[in-house]
């Protein structure tokens, strides 16, 4: 079969699902037998999601290779169970900074290098590398934005070149919204109709479009959206708003999308397969679970209204759920604002009304000083604790402060000139800060990890070398590791090439392990974390 290339942009308005319906999408073209992969391509001129602030723009996703990605990716990893690699992320910037190279490499040949067909010619010869480096036999390509706004245009004329060359090997997916205003108390297809011409005007014709609502489309509706946007009724799917995003393949499925697509890109039914049954048992045992874990995150911002939480910290909150649903927990999580433990250190004891507290990733210095108040309370209360990135350096900065009597331990983080740097910056690192050589310098992606016996960590990974993600400037001083560990903290990983600590837990504590990397990136829904496993079991006794 030759390789088929599904597009799926986004009509009306964002922030409906069109990560999740290509996710979904991915997930089932799976399930029936096919190879998939999906891309995601942003319309924003950065390079990568790397220097984007989450508060705007939401989690930046660390793949394996060391790609900073949109979240979307992180989707498409929970709802495939692969590992995305850094061709399937594309921006704007990344597209005419590749293109501007070749132009300086002469690679054009002395040619006029032009927005079009330049551009949209090295839109698709990625697309191409995407099916290619993942040999799929299906590839989807989730384009940023809207249909209508001037910023997606050229990756719209990239799919419209794509499908003039192949038009049988090429899919138009829209997902579209259908409000139901409260003043007139119906849905209507109108936007949705204007979406397609949208998408007309720029020569491409929708061949399925999902409708997102906050309620299923009736037949009529589908009717009438059959007949204004030039599509069979069938090809009209109703996505109705879901109590998860994980029910979303199961929907989509019912409504036979992936035939659908099948039959249109003359793909066969293959026979056999076993569908979507694991995932539905997933979904049903999530639904079913109702013992409660209650889970505190505790972090900057978190009061001010100007964070998106749910957004800024997705994998984070994907992770816990997986592992609740795996031990039979409901999770019931609270944000906590680190802020107010600084203002008054006593404040920290509503932290004994949840069962287990994570400090997730941060940075910069703003309400560090309240971080470290409630980690030193889940340490002395025992409240099972996991520390993620920053999280970690801030109990190291703890037990340095409270148990090994270095009252003025720090990070250069947060105070460059401390008496005790026990969280310094790498190496590696100081000449990308003095150059000012911000973008994609981090320590990034997946790293080996090699873990002491007779730890919780040892215990959970069930495995001696493990490899996770990473995404930071700063590590432990490894100056200060005898101090640290004559203190009480046991050093339970490292990576072996750079003698980096990777993970450290404190003795006698049912639960207490931060990790320098980032664990929720590699958490999948069916068989959930080890540590987060772990962390939650520890939270539930
Ligand atoms: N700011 C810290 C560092 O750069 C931690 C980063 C993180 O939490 N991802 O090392």
């Amino acid at each position: 079969m030759k390789r088929k290339y599904i597009f799926v942009v986004g009509g009306v308005m964002s922030g409906i699902g069109k990560g999740i319906t290509t996710s979904s999408l991915l997930k089932i073209l799976k399930s029936k037998g096919y190879s998939a992969t999906a891309m995601n391509i942003d319309p924003y001129v950065n390079v990568d999601a790397g220097t984007m602030n989450p508060v705007e723009h939401g989690e930046v996703f660390v793949t394996d290779d060391g790609a900073e990605c949109d979240q979307d990716i992180g989707n498409y990893e929970r709802f495939s169970g692969d590992s995305i690699t850094k061709d399937n992320y594309l921006t704007t910037g990344k597209v005419y900074q590749t293109v501007i190279n070749k132009e300086r490499n002469l690679e054009y040949k002395g040619k006029c290098v032009e927005v079009v067909p330049h551009i949209p010619n090295e839109v698709i010869s990625r697309i191409k590398k995407a099916g290619q480096v993942t040999d799929s036999e299906f590839v989807l390509i989730e384009i940023g934005g809207t249909i209508g706004e001037y910023q997606n245009l050229l990756f719209l004329e990239a799919a419209r070149m794509m499908h003039l060359k192949n038009p049988k090997d090429v899919l138009i997916v829209l997902v579209s919204y259908l409000p139901v205003p409260k003043t007139i108390g119906e849905m209507k297809t109108k936007p949705t109709q204007s979406a397609s011409r949208a998408l007309n005007e720029a020569g491409l014709q929708p061949d399925i479009i999902v409708g997102r609502s906050s309620m299923p489309i009736d037949e009529p509706r589908k009717k009438k959206i059959s007949t204004f946007c030039n599509i069979d009724p069938k090809d009209v799917i109703s996505a109705p708003d879901s109590q998860s995003i994980y029910h979303i393949p199961l929907i989509l499925d019912s409504e036979k999308i992936g035939e659908r697509i099948l039959k249109k890109l003359n793909a066969p039914l293959r026979k056999g397969k076993n569908g979507l049954r694991d995932w539905e048992n997933f979904v049903k045992k999530s639904e079913n679970n109702t013992k409660e874990v209650k889970i505190a995150i505790v972090g900057k911002y978190f009061e001010t209204g100007e964070f998106v939480l749910t957004d800024s910290y997705i994998s984070v909150i994907e992770a816990i759920k997986h592992a609740c649903c795996k031990l039979g927990y409901k999770e019931k999580i609270s944000w906590l604002s680190s802020e107010k433990y600084e203002k008054d250190k006593k404040n920290v004891k509503e932290l004994s009304n949840y069962d287990g507290v994570i400090v997730p990733g941060g940075f910069g210095n703003r309400g560090v000083e309240g971080k470290i108040n409630a980690i030193s309370y889940c340490r002395e209360m025992k409240i099972p604790f996991l520390g993620l990135c920053l999280g970690m350096q801030l109990a190291v900065i703890e037990h340095a402060r409270n148990n090994c009597g270095l009252k003025k331990a720090s990070s250069t983080e947060v105070d460059e000139n401390c008496k005790y740097p026990v969280i310094s910056l790498m190496q590696s690192q100081k000449s990308n800060l003095k150059n000012k050589k911000y973008g994609g310098t981090m320590r990034l992606g997946a790293y080996s990890c090699a873990l002491r016996t007779d730890t919780i960590s040892r215990k959970a990974y069930k495995n001696k070398n493990i490899s996770e993600r990473h995404r930071h400037r700063f590590e432990v001083n490894n100056e200060y590791k005898d101090i640290l560990e004559k203190g009480g903290m046991v050093i339970a990983g490292t990576n072996p090439e750079l003698d980096l600590v990777e993970i450290i837990e404190i003795k006698k504590h049912p639960f207490f392990v931060g990790v320098q990397f980032h664990p929720e990136f590699k958490s999948r829904p069916l068989t959930g974390h080890p540590l987060f496993v772990e962390f939650i079991k520890a939270a539930g006794n």
